[in-house]
């Protein structure tokens, strides 16, 4: 296997060469943008699709440029209205490229591993010029290659992943801060969710690649390292090293000063992962745990493999063991078949939960999954009301916990600076903080009083004698 995945870079390598040199002879670097919908996962490949053009010699562009000459969407479509999103783009970048005829325009991620998409692009949207999907993005320069050489569309949709290939060129948004794919994939099956069916099976990498990548990112400045996967408490299947266990020998990396991770499900998550975040200083406490439902019935028909009286009882677990935790999670409105008194049992979840911010959705039948065909599809009206009801509840308790922490000190990393020199960062348990300073502060954890909290961000002040260095 190790054999198959150097030879797969050094396939890829000599064709960033190859179209470097053709790249070389223009008389300024062509620029490229990259639009990223959707999770941190695909965040994470446009950092490498990023780090290919930047070898190839493309000047990538922080955010959306006027006249780019090649334009990446990375796609996302867990939800409808992410999918529509990309087809409004198409339209509008349809007149771009008559205006620039040498741009190109490409399209990757999980939409493109549904033949029903690449072919409703290829009868409606045929001036796109390259697509690929989740399982070859490090094929991404040879498939350009190719179009430029034939001038033809280039279309290469994998149903799996041969193996795992990592080692890509790759370009951070923040120089301190690096995610790093721990695993691809997911065995789950929620019936409402496409992501089994476009990520595919569950494939964890061998933890000594993981180690080694994170010992990369320490060396080239990096301190806070995000663990990424569909489903990070079933880390380890085929490998000796479990998801705490992956944990304790992060923390033990000098240089590593913050760890996060991101998803955790709530029927794999278990005492051992609970006590490793407890336990390990440089984890931060901090968890994302979709319950989704609060339904016991609704989370069967999910395949949630949990109850609500089974999460409620995980929750007090987690807090005992570790009382200033921040818990954030994801909730669904309008699964079919959920009834008032099913989403009552997400009101009662909210309010015993106690989540410190929520990310609320409505259903979106996706087709292809075992939920797109179950009956009692719920009217788009009682959704929306019942997603207004649910807003409120989140926010109100949102607001509540986030007004605990006026008077607080608390230790924050600023990630960006506004034009007015306002700082903003995140403290260890996530909140976000904004506060007067200047951009040397930049990836510095600095003390932090919260003077101010509102929903959804905090206000503060640095501490005198500040950073702490
Ligand atoms: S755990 Fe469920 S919701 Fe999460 S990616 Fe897997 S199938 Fe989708």
């Amino acid at each position: 296997m190790e054999a198959v995945k150097t030879r797969e870079i050094d396939v890829t390598n000599h064709y960033i060469e190859k179209m470097a040199a053709k790249i070389a002879k223009r008389p300024v670097p062509p620029k490229a943008m990259v639009i990223t919908h959707g999770c941190q996962m695909n965040g994470r490949d446009s950092e490498k699709l990023r780090g290919m053009l930047d070898a190839m010699g493309y000047e990538v562009a922080e955010g959306e440029i006027e006249r780019p000459d090649l334009v990446i969407f990375n796609t996302c479509c867990v939800r409808e209205n992410a999918e529509n999103k990309l087809y409004g783009n198409l339209g509008r970048y349809k007149e771009k490229k008559r205006g620039n005829s040498g741009m190109k325009l490409v399209l990757c991620g999980c939409m493109m591993q549904q033949d029903i998409v690449v072919d409703k692009i290829m009868q409606s949207y045929n001036y796109v010029d390259v697509i690929f999907g989740t399982h070859n993005i490090y094929r991404f320069p040879e498939l350009l290659h190719s179009n430029y050489v034939t001038e033809s569309n280039i279309i290469d949709i994998w149903k799996d992943a041969a193996e795992i290939v990592e080692d890509l060129p790759s370009i951070r948004q923040f120089p301190f801060k690096a995610s790093v794919n721990i695993m691809y994939g997911c065995d789950n099956f929620c019936t409402f969710c496409i992501v089994p069916y476009v990520r595919g099976r569950e494939r964890s990498r061998p933890p000594e690649d993981i180690l080694d990548e994170i010992r990369g990112q320490v060396a080239d400045g990096v301190t806070e390292i995000m663990l990424l996967g569909q489903n990070v408490d079933s880390y380890g299947k085929g490998h000796d090293v479990n998801f705490a266990q992956l944990l304790h020998k992060v923390a033990e990396i000098e240089g590593v000063s913050r760890i996060r991770f991101t998803s955790s499900h709530p029927k794999d998550i278990c005492d051992e992962v609970i006590f490793a975040m407890r336990d390990l200083d440089k984890v931060c406490k901090h968890l994302h745990l979709p319950f989704q439902a609060g339904s016991t019935r609704v989370l069967r028909d999910m395949n949630r493999g949990y109850t609500k009286e089974g999460f409620l009882e995980l929750i007090g677990r987690i807090k005992t063991a570790m009382p200033k935790i921040a818990i954030t999670t994801d909730i669904m409105v309008g699964f079919p078949g959920e009834t008032e008194d099913d989403f009552e049992d997400t009101l009662d979840v909210v309010r015993r939960a106690r989540f410190a911010g929520a990310f609320t959705f409505l259903y979106s039948r996706r087709q292809g999954t075992a939920a797109a065909t179950m009956p009692g599809q719920v009217p788009a009206d009682v959704m929306k009301a019942w997603f207004n009801r649910l807003l409120h509840e989140v926010n109100t308790i949102t607001h509540e916990i986030a007004l605990e922490k006026e008077g607080m000190i608390l230790q924050v990393v600023p990630e960006n600076i506004g034009k007015s020199g306002i700082l903003n960062g995140r403290a260890d348990d996530n909140s976000l903080v904004h506060f007067a300073g200047n951009a040397d502060l930049l990836g510095i954890p600095v003390d932090v009083k919260i003077t101010r909290a509102r929903t959804f961000y905090l206000n503060g002040e640095i501490v005198d004698g500040h950073a702490m260095l």
